[in-house]
């Protein structure tokens, strides 16, 4: 049998094996961050060294770091730790962010999923300085890239915070917070190519008033109590590094995604590509393939040997069409066809002929294929 494909690095990147080795490294070392003792002072260092090349990815103070479980942690935190009244979110923020607020208000998007600023500015009205902004930098489902500096100098005006997601934008694409004008940005480790478990949230602004969701320790500076994950963490800051490193290796991955939706769509013309018109992550593509459900899809795919996802995958068993691709105005019939295929660091170009192959085979099978669909991708 053919060695499985696996292209589903927006739910999870595969593990850098230096982050592999790394991690291993500081599991073999006892050691506390707030002990006093050399182990402790060891394990403190370790900590902080990763501090420092997670704040270097994306621009920050490592002051301004706050380790976190994971994204979803991140985007808690910064929404339910700000304090403000008011939450404006987009309409098509990751489940952690839309779920971390009891009555968030919705930003709209247009067709490609890109938050519409003229709603966002009505939304805020004059006084902003009650309400806190979520506009994530790249979406999880189509890869789709928002205007965040424009929102920031929107919410900068009204006196509103910003919160950027940037759990899918980190390490695919460049990302500067101080350039994104964001308040807050979110992180995390396993979609980098770190190990599961650790994410950040990481503040412009050390002064920033973030009330703690964990309480009953002085860990991150009284903002996150709880000893800290010092594998995961060493294991984010190597990833971290990497990531920045390999920037800009990312433009292949975007050739090949864009020979295989040029593929797709002679497999099957009448395939929607979702945000295919706008600025996207170089990894990641959302299409259809009309009439086959999505679970259809990723189960044949899957037994071809090749991993993909429906929409999101990020909490597994999901069978609800998306948040996301509704609120770009697909139909229940669209949403209800897409897959996300998404590329990773460890990806090679016949990876993309694989899907390609199984993809082609299945419109087949389902009658499906356009005429032009030939046999060979
Ligand atoms: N934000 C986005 C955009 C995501 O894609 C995910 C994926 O799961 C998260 C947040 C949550 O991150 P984590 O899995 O680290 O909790």
């Amino acid at each position: 049998m053919r060695p499985s494909v696996y292209l589903d690095c927006n739910a999870t990147m595969p593990v850098r094996p230096q982050v592999a080795v790394a991690v291993a490294e500081a599991l073999a070392h006892p050691g506390n961050p707030s002990s006093v003792h050399r182990f402790g002072r060891l394990a403190r260092r370790r900590t902080e060294d990763a501090r420092e090349r997670v704040a270097a990815l994306v621009g920050a103070h490592p002051a301004n770091v706050v380790f976190t479980s994971g994204g979803t942690e991140a985007n808690n935190l910064a929404v339910r730790g700000c304090g403000r009244r008011r939450v404006l979110v987009s309409a098509v923020e990751h489940d952690s962010v839309l779920g971390a607020h009891a009555a968030p208000e919705i930003i709209p998007v247009d067709a490609d999923g890109v938050v519409d600023l003229e709603a966002l500015a009505a939304l805020l009205g004059d006084e902003g300085d009650d309400t806190l902004v979520a506009v994530m930098l790249a979406n999880n489902e189509t890869g789709v890239i928002q205007p965040v500096a424009a929102v920031a100098e929107l919410t900068r005006s009204r006196g509103a915070l910003l919160h950027c997601d940037a759990v899918q934008a980190a390490g695919k694409i460049p990302v500067d917070l101080a350039a994104l004008g964001a308040d807050m940005l979110s992180l995390s480790a396993h979609k980098l190519g770190g190990a599961q478990g650790a994410g950040a949230l990481v503040l412009a602004d050390e002064a920033l008033a973030l009330a703690p969701l964990l309480r009953g320790g002085g860990q991150e500076k009284y903002r996150r109590a709880g000893t800290e994950n010092v594998p995961g963490i060493v294991g984010f800051g190597v990833a971290a590094a990497i990531a920045a490193d390999e920037l800009g290796r990312t433009a292949r991955l975007s050739l090949w995604r864009d020979r295989l939706e040029r593929r797709a769509r002679e497999i099957a013309p009448a395939s929607t590509i979702f945000g295919a018109a706008r600025a996207r992550l170089p990894n990641t593509s959302c299409l259809t393939l009309p009439g086959v459900a999505s679970d259809v899809q990723v189960m044949s795919l899957d037994l071809a040997g090749v991993a993909v996802s429906a929409g999101s995958a990020c909490s597994s068993g999901k069978v609800a069409p998306s948040h996301v691709l509704r609120a770009m105005g697909a139909t229940a019939e669209q949403a209800g066809s897409a897959i996300r295929v998404s590329l990773g660091w460890g990806s090679e170009e016949g990876d993309v002929d694989r899907f390609l192959d199984a993809w082609a085979a299945l419109a087949r099978r389902t009658g499906r294929a356009g005429s032009a669909a030939a046999s060979a991708a």
